[in-house]
């Protein structure tokens, strides 16, 4: 029998979302009748916009014919889709990216999970408590932690403990490490940070020669002005920080597969010989070598959010899920719950009530309002004693999963 990579026995228990599944089963099975509404699992509900339905169609058609037909594209992407990217993600921003900044990927799952390859086996690794699972998971089969303690925490990882506690806003690390991974706004507790907060990252990234990995794939639904869209508002971000974005959570992407990667070419990392490299061509190598690039058909469709048509219909999804993300936050309040998030952000992240905790709560609303939200402690230690709700429902659905835990809990 082959050897296989043992830093697989180092990953906890099973993934969240699995074990969410599995009670979910548990529980269907037992009440075959029960009508289960979920806001558990981050996905979109609402159907794709028409202008990108509209470019699916003109891009079969490209491939129907010979003339327009598209066989391998570039690995990173079509300059078509990157020069929207770079002109309307950023560059009507202020921020200036450049077209060979911007790599397009199948996903901002992958691409977080993959970036840590171009960093050194001993790189220290900096994580936001509760966080997207992704991150972890990926240093944890990477070798780069060890086992976990019974607390689900790594030996190897510095955590950021994000709770009410500090107002979800981490202190800076007490010690050196090499990558940060910040998601702003924040899967799963719906914080957000300031351009000022923001801005002592980067100044600690600068200062310690550290790279932020910095997820924002909920970008699109900030709206207060004091929160930055992209790290690359703060001056000095180019030197240190790559970000990672994605069409899932705007535009409804999440079974089309669209997101990117920017790596300005500022950033450099330095072998232990001390030569120094651009992290920018260096994922470009690990890119070529490892990816052909997201379908033709996908990148026309994503760039359809870009025309007037796809920004207004955008705007309209996100505009809906916000609505949702309220009907919660205040029907939860309303009925005494403790709630964050839910304003730059579609998660809802709740208190659970004393001495309760995550999965006993997500038991008892599953058990009792019949609805699948997702146990805070799945994302994090810091997470216990939480529970988060996802705005991504329809609006009926939103509206009865609020109505019945009012009423039965
Ligand atoms: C949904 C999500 C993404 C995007 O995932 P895709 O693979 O692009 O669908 C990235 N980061 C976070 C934190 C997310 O919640």
């Amino acid at each position: 029998m082959p050897r296989f990579n043992e830093s697989y026995l180092n990953l906890n228990q099973s993934y969240l979302f699995a074990e969410i599944r599995r009670r979910t089963k548990v529980f269907i099975d037992a009440h075959p009748d029960v009508r289960l509404i979920d806001l558990g699992v981050g996905d979109v509900t609402q159907p794709l916009p028409p202008a990108v339905v509209r470019a699916i169609h003109e891009a079969a058609d490209d491939m129907a014919r010979r003339e327009t037909f598209r066989g391998y594209g570039p690995y990173v992407g079509y300059e078509f889709l990157r020069a929207e990217i770079a002109a309307h993600d950023f560059g009507a921003r202020g921020v200036k990216i450049a077209v060979d900044e911007v790599f397009v990927s199948d996903g901002g799952k992958s691409d977080s999970a993959n970036l840590q390859e171009i960093f050194a086996p001993d790189a220290v690794i900096a994580l936001l408590d509760p966080v997207y699972p992704v991150y972890a998971d990926s240093n944890v089969v990477a070798g780069r932690t060890g086992p976990a303690d019974e607390s689900g925490r790594y030996a190897g990882i510095v955590y950021l403990p994000c709770t009410a506690d500090n107002s979800f806003q981490p202190a800076l690390p007490d010690r050196h490490v090499d990558l940060i991974y910040l998601c702003y706004p924040n899967n799963p507790t719906g914080a957000v940070v300031t351009r000022d907060a923001l801005r002592r990252w980067v100044d600690y990234a600068r200062a310690e020669d550290a790279v932020i990995l910095y997820d924002a794939a909920y970008e699109a639904y900030v709206v207060d002005t004091d929160v930055p869209h992209s790290i690359y508002e703060i001056d000095g971000a180019r030197q240190v920080a790559i970000e990672c974005r994605s069409f899932s959570k705007n535009a409804g992407f999440t079974g089309m597969r669209l997101a990117y990667t920017v790596v300005p070419k500022e950033l450099r990392g330095r072998a232990a010989d001390g030569k120094s490299m651009s992290l920018n061509a260096l994922w470009a190598r690990r890119t070529a070598i490892k990816s052909n690039g997201p379908p033709y058909i996908i990148q026309k469709a994503a760039a359809a959010v870009y025309t007037p048509d796809g920004q207004k219909q955008v705007r309209a999804l996100i505009d809906f899920y916000m609505q949702n993300a309220r009907i919660i936050g205040a029907g939860l309040a309303a009925a005494g719950f403790t709630v964050y998030g839910g304003r730059n952000a579609p998660y809802i992240w709740v208190r659970t009530p004393p001495s309760v905790s995550s999965w006993d709560f997500f038991d008892r609303v599953l058990g009792e309002a019949h609805v699948v939200g997702a146990p805070g402690s799945g994302f994090g230690p810091s997470g216990e004693g939480y529970f988060r709700l996802t705005a991504f429902g329809s609006r009926r659905e939103t509206e009865e999963a609020i109505e019945r835990i009012k009423t039965r809990l």
